[in-house]
């Protein structure tokens, strides 16, 4: 079959789970009714926990940190849980793929990608489990030596968006398994279906109980409480800059947790004269368009050499029309559905307001009808200046500002002119040129004549307010650590006392 036209078919009733805690479903609670915004109909049904729900999540969480069942594992022990983890993936891939669609409206071929990515994610946290270690201190004068040993943190929280419900959390949840960390994760209440999935296959491939434990519901809810909550070691947060700022309150108003923040980005695209413009138009177009732009590394400002600008302008408004925007469940489709329809209006009032404030649009500029479900063309504006509001916020949707330069030193003052520093993107032939403006640009995630390039050994994380911390790799394991020197005295004591 030409599987370029195939479509999947919708479930013919709603998926109901439970929370998973201490290695088993728990039902019994009210349900949230989750409806595909590819298609309008209802797919899954999700429970709303409790507070006691979020305080026996995180009392197994603890029970499993404290007595060892992970924690005191060897290295190679938890890598192998890792790896077991890995393989079960790899053979449920189509299935975590499937609701994963259903839940946030993006495309099945560009899911089953993600879930190869987060396949990797797992076997990447196996080599950092085996790799992860400490140091020593053999320069402390012969009385003396230092070691500095990694220890879990202990307990920790997850918070998780909805753009990326799975491959955001399988770029925390091995790295913090393989520092020895048990965890409780509260997924966004629209997409919880594959987090809780993970729960059944992370026990299947050998995960002791209490390791790993989901509690759903809204963020202002259980998300809230799990940041306040006092017996959490760290919180792992990724999501809005806003939400962000109320996390790092919660945890300084109550015991100082730990904290990981993976926020907002306004990530900018610099293509300077000499680049490939053919292929620095396809990386904007794919920067832009990649997952309706909802998307914390989408690159949403194009700032171009003003020599080229008009051609890079031209030939991108041409690849943009070409993006097929449709079905999530359609093999062919490209970009899919808005995920909710609080963000399907914002995106809205961003385009209205570009329109407003001056800009012009080249291509796309409002919403496409297909007859069911939420859909946005892509949209580039160009002749967008500073102080715009589609300049300066990040919309989170499928639209492009374009900016222009003189200089290279115009270039990067562009590119650092946000609140921002997740990710940036350089396109030029020149070596000195890119790697100048690499170097100068504020962000945690440089990409140089490609975009959103990489594996999840590389550390993923932002400058500025687009966070704190980094995760993915040996970096991201280092986070859920903390060192405690010890000091160890060797020989006869040297009396104080004399
Ligand atoms: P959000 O509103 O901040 O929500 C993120 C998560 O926090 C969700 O699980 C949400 O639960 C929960 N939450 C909401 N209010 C909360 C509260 N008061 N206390 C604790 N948790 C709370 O963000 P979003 O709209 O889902 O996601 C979009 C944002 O995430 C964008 O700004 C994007 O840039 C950012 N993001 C960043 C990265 C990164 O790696 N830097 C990656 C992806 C997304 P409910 O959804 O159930 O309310």
């Amino acid at each position: 079959m030409d599987q370029r036209t195939t479509v999947h078919s919708l479930p013919t009733a709603p998926r109901e789970f439970g929370f998973w805690m201490d290695g088993a479903w728990h039902g019994g609670r009210d349900l949230f009714e989750r409806r595909s915004p590819g298609h309008g109909v209802p797919v899954t049904r999700i429970p709303k926990c409790t507070p006691a729900d979020l305080n026996a999540a995180v009392a197994a969480a603890r029970r499993a940190f404290e007595d060892r069942s992970w924690a005191g594992l060897s290295g190679a022990e938890r890598a192998g849980v890792l790896l077991r983890t890995a393989e079960i993936l790899r053979r449920r891939r189509d299935e975590i793929a499937y609701w994963e669609v259903l839940e946030n409206g993006k495309p099945i071929s560009q899911a089953r990608g993600e879930i190869d990515h987060c396949i990797a994610c797992f076997e990447v946290g196996a080599g950092a489990a085996r790799l992860l270690h400490g140091d020593s201190f053999n320069s402390l004068g012969d009385g003396l030596f230092g070691m500095v040993l990694r220890e879990p943190v202990g307990v920790v929280g997850l918070i998780t968006p909805w753009n990326f419900p799975f491959l955001i959390l399988c770029e925390r949840v091995p790295f913090i398994l393989a520092s020895g960390c048990t965890m409780v994760v509260k997924p966004s209440e629209v997409t919880s279906a594959t987090t809780l999935i993970l729960g059944e296959i992370l026990a299947e491939a050998g995960l002791p109980k209490g390791a790993y434990n989901v509690v759903t519901g809204s963020g202002r809810s259980i998300g809230q409480a799990l940041t306040e909550h006092p017996d959490v070691d760290m919180l792992s947060f990724t999501g809005s800059t806003a939400v962000g700022r109320s996390v790092v309150h919660a945890a300084a108003d109550t015991n100082f947790k730990k904290l990981g923040l993976e926020l907002g980005g306004k990530n900018p695209i610099v293509v300077f004269a000499d680049a490939d413009l053919e292929d620095a138009a396809d990386g904007a177009a794919f920067g832009i368009s990649f997952n309706t732009g909802q998307c914390c590394v989408s690159s949403s400002r194009l700032i171009v050499d003003a020599r080229v600008a008009d051609e890079l302008e031209t030939i991108l408004s041409a690849k943009m029309k070409k993006i097929v925007v449709g079905d999530p469940l359609d093999e062919a489709t490209q970009v899919g559905a808005i995920t909710t329809d609080a963000q399907n209006q914002t995106i809205l009032s961003y385009i209205e307001k570009g329109k407003a404030e001056g800009a012009r649009v080249l291509t796309g500029g409002g919403a496409m009808s297909l007859g069911k479900g939420s859909y946005i063309e892509p949209t580039l504006f160009s002749g967008v200046t500073r102080k715009m509001a589609i300049a300066t916020d990040e919309i989170f949707g499928p639209v492009l500002s374009s900016f222009r330069f003189e200089t290279a030193e115009q270039a990067i003052q562009l590119a650092n002119d946000t609140v921002y520093g997740l990710a940036a993107s350089v396109w030029s032939k020149n070596i000195d040129t890119a790697l100048a403006a690499a170097r100068r640009i504020r962000a945690g995630r440089m990409w140089v004549n490609c975009i959103m390039a990489g594996g999840p050994e590389m550390p993923l994380g932002g400058f500025k307010q687009s966070g704190w911390g980094r995760e993915a790799g040996t970096y991201g394991v280092e986070e859920y650590t903390q060192v405690k020197s010890v000091h160890i005295e060797l020989g006869k004591r040297s009396h104080w006392i004399k």
